[in-house]
């Protein structure tokens, strides 16, 4: 993608401080860290959305997201991760090209997600909702629409 900015930082035309690299992911230190350590893992080919990344992909996004996030507890001695991926504009997709963020954590890092718990109106609301969505998926695993 031409004027896609992690895309660049794979083909070197825009710098980045990489920490790991094989045949379909590219990781690197976010430039705005939430705390030291902060890293980025991409697919190496161009996906707007994370559902149209590959299964293999995918998997080796969160697989390496994972050992990054083991790496910075055992090397920089933090006490947890998120591995957090926003998709859309609305979820906060700053970036159009899917990125797993590698969030290290602290005890009192100070950082709060905000994260909010909402009641279902009722049994029924909360029925509806999960029929919906289990017939969407009944259709398998690598189906898009
Ligand atoms: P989003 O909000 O799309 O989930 O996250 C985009 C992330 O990319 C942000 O955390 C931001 O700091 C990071 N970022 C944006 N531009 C660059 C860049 O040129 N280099 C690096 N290393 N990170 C970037
Ligand atoms: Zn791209």
């Amino acid at each position: 993608m031409e004027n896609c900015i992690f895309c660049k930082i794979i083909a070197g035309d825009i710098p980045s401080i990489k920490i790991y690299e094989d045949e379909l992911v590219y990781a690197f230190l976010d430039i705005a860290p939430i705390n030291p350590g902060h890293v980025l893992v991409i697919p190496k080919e161009h996906h707007e959305s994370a559902s149209t990344i590959p299964e293999a992909t995918a998997g080796r996004m969160f697989r390496i997201g994972s050992r990054i996030g083991i790496a910075l507890k055992r090397e920089l001695d933090y006490d947890a991760y998120n591995l957090h991926l926003a998709d859309g504009a609305a979820a906060g997709q700053v970036v159009m090209h899917a990125h797993l963020h590698v969030v290290p954590r602290g005890v009192e890092d100070n950082f709060h997600w905000n994260w909010r718990q909402l009641p279902y109106a009722d049994d029924a609301a909360r029925a509806a909702v999960a029929e919906k969505l289990i017939r969407r998926l009944a259709n398998g695993p690598q189906n898009n629409d």
